[in-house]
This record gives structure tokens, sequence and C-alpha cells, in this order.
């Protein structure tokens, strides 16, 4: 889909337990729309196998991630499973000045952040849930890639994070994934003609209302 001239990118953030299917449905997104922008994350936590350095996240040292945070080079950050994780400012801002809509993959509290910085009229906020718990252990076990250990610790936090999904624009039940994933792109498109998004529209009315006065005469 292209992108439509002197549009402004919209930010927009997905959430939800880990398990329930945000990076199966961010990635579906990208593929649909390759003119979409994804916020490579910054963490602290250690990469995994096959985990690529500047495309999955930015692996950062404790102390390279807070010089970020200090400098105000962070949109947003949080402490998620011991580690910080955090949204770098300068690719988000070139490419929602460039019209380019900006993906998240961030917890609740970073959209919460988002939500309330300058930028917040172009914030659109998607939380997915699972259909059941029992499903989300069953997503989390079948995707391999966490020690049994490491699944409890994720189940364990996942009220936490369902807890937040009323602070979100819109809620999906990921239960089958092609209907999930429609429903997503329904949203983004309705979204992306939002009038705060469509800056032009000014100039364009103007246009309108000149029109009448020549027809008028
Ligand atoms: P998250 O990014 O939210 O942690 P993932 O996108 O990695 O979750 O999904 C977790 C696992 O569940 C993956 O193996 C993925 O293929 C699978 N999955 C995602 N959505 C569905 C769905 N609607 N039905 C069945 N399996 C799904
Ligand atoms: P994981 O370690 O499984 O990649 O991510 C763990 C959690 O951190 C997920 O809930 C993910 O959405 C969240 N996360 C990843 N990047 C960021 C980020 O930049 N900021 C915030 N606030 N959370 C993030």
């Amino acid at each position: 889909m292209p992108q439509t001239d002197n549009r402004r990118g919209l930010l927009i953030i997905l959430s939800s337990p880990s398990g329930a299917g945000k990076s199966t449905l961010a990635k579906r997104l990208m593929e649909w729309d390759p003119s979409l922008s994804f916020s490579v994350s910054a963490t602290t936590r250690a990469a995994r196998p096959g985990e690529v350095d500047g495309t999955d996240y930015h692996f950062l040292s404790e102390s390279a991630f807070k010089d970020m945070v200090r400098n105000g080079a962070m949109l947003e950050h949080a402490h998620v499973f011991g580690n910080f994780y955090g949204s770098p400012m300068a690719p988000v801002k070139e490419a929602i000045d460039s019209g380019c809509d900006v993906l998240f993959d961030i917890d609740w509290q970073g959209a919460q952040q988002i939500k309330t910085s300058a930028l917040r009229d172009h914030v659109l906020s998607i939380f997915v849930l699972p259909p059941s718990i029992a499903e989300l252990r069953r997503r989390l076990v079948s995707r391999g890639q966490d020690a049994p250990e490491v699944i409890q610790k994720r189940m364990q936090k996942s009220w936490d994070e369902i807890s937040h999904w009323d602070g979100y624009d819109y809620v999906l039940v990921n239960d089958d994934l092609d209907v999930t994933f429609e429903r997503l792109k329904t949203i983004v498109s309705a979204e992306r003609l939002r009038q705060p998004q469509q800056p032009g529209l000014v100039g364009f009315v103007r246009g309108l209302q000149s029109e009448f006065q020549e027809d008028e005469q």
C-alpha cells in the first residue's frame, strides 16, 4: 500500500503478554506494508541464538544504555524481566517526519510513556490478548525459544501485562491468526485517515473554500 503524500507518520504500538503473538503480527504487518519502519529497541539483555545486533535489537552494555537515557536519546525506556529496554528517539523522529509509520513492539510501561510524550497525538496503541491462559502457555512452549524456568517467569509477568489492557486504543483477542491480522490491517488503514495524520487537509480545505468563492461570483 503506498504512503499518501503529505501524511504524518503514526506511532503504532503493539503490546501483549509474552507469547500472545505480537511479534508474529508485527512481522505480517511489515510484509503487508514494507514502507512501515520498525523501531529497533535497545536492550541490555544478551542476544538469543539467531538474533542479529541492529536488526532484532541494539544490544548495549548497561552503561551505554544509561548514557543514552541521560542524553535524552530514548523516546521511552523500561525495566523488563531484569533488563533495560528502550526505543531510540532519532530513527522514530526521522521516520514520522517523512510520513512513514513506525511500529513498536514494547511493553505497557513504554506505551504509557509514548502516550504522554510530545508525539501523543500520533500514537495508535493496540493490545493483543491470548484466547486463554492455557493457549498462552502452549504458544510459549511451542515457540521453543525459552527454558522452562524462563517460560514460568514470562507466565508470571503476563498477569501484570494483561492488567494494563484498558490503557490501549484497541484490543485484539488473537485466536485465529488470519482473522486477527485482518482486524489489525483494518485498524491501521482507518487510523491513517485520522485528521491529525493529514496535515495537507488544511490547505486542501482552503482550496475548496476559494473554489466556493469563485463559484459564487
Ligand atoms: P510474542 O511476540 O507476543 O511474544 P510470538 O509472536 O512470538 O509472541 O508468538 C508466540 C508463538 O505463538 C509463536 O510460535 C507463534 O508462531 C505462535 N502464534 C502466534 N499467533 C498465533 C495464533 N493466532 N494461533 C496459534 N499460534 C500463534
Ligand atoms: P524479549 O526479551 O522477549 O525480546 O522482550 C521482553 C519484553 O520487553 C516484551 O514484552 C517486549 O515487548 C518488551 N520490549 C522490547 N523492547 C522494548 C522497548 O524498547 N521498550 C519497552 N518499554 N519494552 C520493550
